[in-house]
């Protein structure tokens, strides 16, 4: 494969890229499986059509490897009080839209800015965010 930061071959087992230093899969601007600039963002390699490795740390529409529609259903029932965003390890979220149910009944609301995200592939997971 190649690296995705700087388009040099890494061996499949290679824990970093020994050209650029970044961990194997980390970057956005080359194909893994053929080494091709694509753009960044990009899900799949206009040159040879796979899909993307990893790319930018928790982008749009990546739900930390969680099943999607699994996601959609504890966001339903049990989003006000975020064990979805648990379930993604973004604690801080939760903890606000169980504080938010608990004072305000509004964590429900939050939850259902999450479900609509999450149907529409624009949730962002991000640890750091408080919503
Ligand atoms: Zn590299
Ligand atoms: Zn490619």
């Amino acid at each position: 494969m190649f690296c995705r930061n700087c388009g040099a071959e890494v061996n499949d087992n290679q824990a970093i890229c020994l050209k650029c230093g970044v961990k194997a899969g980390t970057g956005n601007t080359f194909c893994q499986n053929c080494g091709n600039t694509v753009d960044a963002g990009a899900s799949v390699c206009l040159n040879c059509g796979v899909a993307l490795k990893g790319g930018a740390a928790g982008g749009a529409g990546d739900l930390a490897g969680k099943d999607k529609t699994m996601m959609i259903v504890i966001c339903l029932l049990l989003g006000g009080l975020g064990i979805h965003n648990f379930m993604m390890g973004e604690t801080k979220k939760g903890v606000v839209k169980i504080v938010a149910s608990m004072c305000f009944g509004l964590g429900g609301i939050l939850a259902l800015i999450d479900l609509i995200k999450i149907c529409t592939d624009k949730y962002e997971v991000d640890p750091t965010k408080l919503f």
